[in-house]
C-alpha cells in the first residue's frame, strides 16, 4: 500500500500495488521466521527504494487500498476461524482418545472429574464458536456485503484465539510430558493461537469494533433513570390503567 493522493480524504489516500520481488529497488533484508518455524520465505523485512511498477500493477481503483484490504480481510478472518475449528477439533479428538487410554492412580483419566470438566468445557466452547462461525458464514453468503457482517466477523475473530489457546492447552496438558514434545502438535497449536490473536488485527481492536457496532442498535435515555427503572414502569402501568378506567367511565 502506498500513498498516491495525499490531499484526498483519509481513507482514499492510498492505493494497493502488486510488486514482483525481482523489481529494481526491492530488497528482502531478511526472513524472520514465525513461531517455531525457521526463517523461511513467508514473513520478511523488505525495503522499497524508489520502486516503480507499471500502472496495470495497481490492484483495484486508485485511492481504493483500504477497500481492497478490507475485502480481503473480511474473508480472511472467517477463513482463519474455519481453519481454527479444524485445529481445535483435532486437539479435542486427540484429548478424548488420550483420557480414555491412559490409566493413572487406579483409574482412567476419563473417570476423574477434573478431567471430565476439561472435556465438557472444551466441547461447549468449540460448539459455541463453531455455531457462531457457521452463522457468520451464512450471513456473508446471504448479504454478500462484508460491511453488513462486520460485528459477526469481529466477534469470531476476537473469540478464535481464546478457544484455540484453551482447547490446545488442555490437550497438551492431558497428554502429560508427551504433550509438550515436538512429537505432538499442541505446542505448535498454542503458539498458533497467539498468531490468530494478532494476524488481521489484535483481539482488542476487534472487540472495540464489535462493541461500537452493537451499540448502534441502542439509544441513550433522555431521562434521569433507565427506561426499565421499576418505579417508572409501575407509574406508566398505573397511568395506562387510570386512562382505561377514565375511558370506560366516559363511555357509560
Ligand atoms: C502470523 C502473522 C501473520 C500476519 N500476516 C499479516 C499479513 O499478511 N499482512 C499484514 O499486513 N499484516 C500481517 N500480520 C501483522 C498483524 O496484522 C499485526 O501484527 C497486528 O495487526 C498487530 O499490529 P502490530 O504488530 O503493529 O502491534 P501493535 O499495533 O503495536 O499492538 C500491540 C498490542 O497492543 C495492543 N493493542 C493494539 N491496539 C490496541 C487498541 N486499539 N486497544 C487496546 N489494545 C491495543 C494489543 O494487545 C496488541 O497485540 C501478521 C501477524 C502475524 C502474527
Amino acid at each position: 500500500m502506498a500513498v498516491t493522493d495525499p490531499a484526498a480524504k483519509e481513507y482514499e489516500r492510498m492505493s494497493m500495488f502488486i510488486v514482483p520481488k525481482e523489481t529494481a529497488g526491492v530488497e528482502i533484508l531478511r526472513n524472520m521466521g514465525v513461531g517455531t518455524h525457521e526463517a523461511e520465505g513467508s514473513h520478511a523485512y523488505i525495503r522499497y527504494s524508489d520502486v516503480q511498477v507499471p500502472k496495470d500493477h495497481m490492484l483495484g481503483p486508485r485511492g481504493g487500498a483500504f477497500v481492497v484490504a478490507q475485502t480481503r480481510l473480511g474473508g480472511g478472518r472467517i477463513h482463519h476461524a474455519m481453519r481454527t475449528i479444524g485445529q481445535v477439533r483435532k486437539a479435542f479428538d486427540m484429548m478424548c482418545e488420550r483420557v480414555l487410554s491412559r490409566t493413572t492412580q487406579g483409574s482412567r483419566l476419563a473417570d476423574k472429574q477434573m478431567v471430565q470438566e476439561k472435556i465438557a468445557d472444551s466441547w461447549m466452547e468449540i460448539e459455541q464458536f463453531r455455531l457462531l462461525v457457521l452463522r457468520t458464514a451464512w450471513k456473508i453468503d446471504r448479504y454478500k456485503d462484508y460491511l453488513k457482517v462486520r460485528r459477526d466477523i469481529a466477534a469470531v475473530k476476537a473469540l478464535m484465539p481464546k478457544v484455540f489457546h484453551d482447547v490446545a492447552s488442555r490437550a497438551l496438558y492431558l497428554h502429560g510430558s508427551l504433550g509438550a514434545t515436538g512429537e505432538m502438535p499442541f505446542v505448535e497449536q498454542v503458539i498458533q493461537s497467539f498468531h490468530m490473536g494478532l494476524a488481521d488485527g489484535p483481539t482488542e481492536v476487534h472487540k472495540v469494533t464489535l462493541a461500537r457496532q452493537v451499540l448502534r442498535d441502542y439509544k441513550a435515555t433522555d431521562d434521569l433513570f433507565p427506561s426499565q427503572h421499576i418505579p417508572k414502569l409501575r407509574a406508566a402501568a398505573l397511568k395506562k390503567y387510570a386512562d382505561r378506567i377514565e375511558l370506560e367511565v366516559a363511555n357509560q
